[in-house]
């Protein structure tokens, strides 16, 4: 039998639930046993259990970062942010993408998983256009759930997109690797065939299946009228389709419409958003991962979050790549959250960087909160001499920005 630890500290924030003043959590093998006030866990924890005392500390479950690009980790610092449309982005990041070899990507990965184990995440949504054969089962965190990305306006179907060789070998990935699914790029870059043909393996196969979403205006215009900047890019690439009818239909009642979306299709950005087309997002049960900073960045526009949570959408947040942040911290994506969306309560925001991801990744069995059977992954953020026991929420993540936490229990350690 594993030793046992029982993780004590001023306060524990289950996030399910409020807060726990003295609380505790006891953990054997990377699994949460029991979690709750710390008298009542010690009396229920088996002899010889470790007591770990964090202090002035609270306890809580690691971050979940929904949307990130680790294998683009390599381009931090060498595209000007924050630029003044997602064009001009656009323009400066394709020059630069010949430098992304394999071995630069593979090292992106690496070091991108690193930046998020040092902030806190356990668990990240990683969009990746290769790489997953080399995949490990690294014990430490952060755990990658890996959305292989699939582009192509001018194919048909998951096979044309891949290639055969490359949907043999995906399959086969996939197979060994419960954690490996697929994503979209966007509906102005991926042909309406691929993008049935990828929900319904998706869905077969009970994996989540995700697409960057009304990122900018100009995705909108090209779906209801064909034309703008998305058609000349597609035209440069020497990928227009000549005779292409668009849906004109905005992004998500084109996607309910080709039957692609359901609680297991993850919407990423969402900035241009009618409430219309979040009433679609509710009654399809998707989830929305929002990258706030990355769209204030490249100058696309400000999500409306706050209308979608008032109408039940379950939301997460992803800090996007280092293409289009500055870092991959998500304590720093809440805390701006907090500083930029009055309407959005602390406590909410905390649930988005938690549980919201846990949800958004199919992971909530085992991530997000501080509960029975959840993995150990844990922080202990030291609190400051005095706070407002109400203004927890916030202080966590103000403090979590500051760097002020510690791992409490990573998995390998029992
Ligand atoms: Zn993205």
């Amino acid at each position: 039998m594993k030793q046992a630890f029982l993780h004590r500290a001023a306060w524990m924030a289950p996030i399910t639930g409020q807060p726990v003043e003295n609380g505790a959590v006891l953990v054997r093998n990377g699994v949460i046993l029991a979690a709750g006030p710390y008298e009542r866990v010690k009396a229920e924890s088996p002899p010889l259990t470790t007591v770990v005392d964090h202090g002035y500390a609270i306890l809580m479950p690691a971050l979940v970062n929904a949307h990130t690009h680790l294998e683009l980790t390599g381009l931090a610092g060498r595209i000007h942010l924050p630029r003044e449309s997602f064009r001009s982005w656009l323009e400066e990041l394709l020059p630069l993408r010949p430098t992304l070899t394999p071995e630069v990507q593979s090292r992106g990965v690496v070091d991108g998983r690193a930046l998020l184990a040092s902030s806190g995440a356990a668990l990240c949504g990683d969009i990746a256009n290769g790489l997953y054969f080399e995949e490990s089962h690294e014990e430490d965190p952060p755990e990658r759930f890996v959305l292989h990305e699939l582009l192509g306006f001018d194919r048909d179907s998951l096979g044309d997109a891949l290639g055969p060789d490359g949907l043999e070998a995906f399959l086969a990935a996939a197979r060994s690797n419960p954690s490996l699914s697929l994503a979209a790029h966007a509906c102005y870059s991926v042909s309406a065939g691929i993008l049935r043909g990828a929900k319904e393996w998706c869905r077969a196969g009970k994996r989540v299946f995700s697409i960057h979403v009304a990122e900018h205006a100009d995705e909108i215009e090209f779906l209801q009228s064909g034309n703008g900047f998305c058609r000349e890019l597609l035209e440069s690439l020497g990928r227009w389709v000549p005779g292409w009818a668009p849906p004109r239909a905005t992004p998500a009642a084109y996607l309910e419409g080709l039957g692609v979306l359901d609680r297991r299709t993850l919407l990423v950005h969402a900035a241009h958003m009618s409430r219309s087309d979040w009433e679609i997002v509710v009654r399809n049960g998707c989830s929305v991962c929002f990258c706030p900073r990355s769209n204030a960045n490249l100058g696309v526009g400000r999500p409306h979050m706050e209308l979608a949570l008032e109408l039940g959408v379950t939301a997460a947040l992803g800090t996007d790549s280092l293409a289009s942040n500055s870092d991959l911290d998500l304590f720093a994506e809440a805390s701006y959250v907090i500083d930029n969306f009055s309407g959005i309560p602390p406590k909410q925001v905390l649930s988005m960087i938690t549980l919201g991801g846990a949800w958004a990744l199919g992971k909530q069995q085992s991530f997000g909160s501080i509960e029975k059977g959840k993995s150990a992954s844990l922080l202990a953020v030291t609190l400051p001499e005095r706070f407002n026991a109400n203004e927890l929420s916030e202080i966590i993540v103000n403090q979590g920005k500051k760097g002020e936490w510690q791992w409490a229990d990573r998995c390998r350690s029992v």
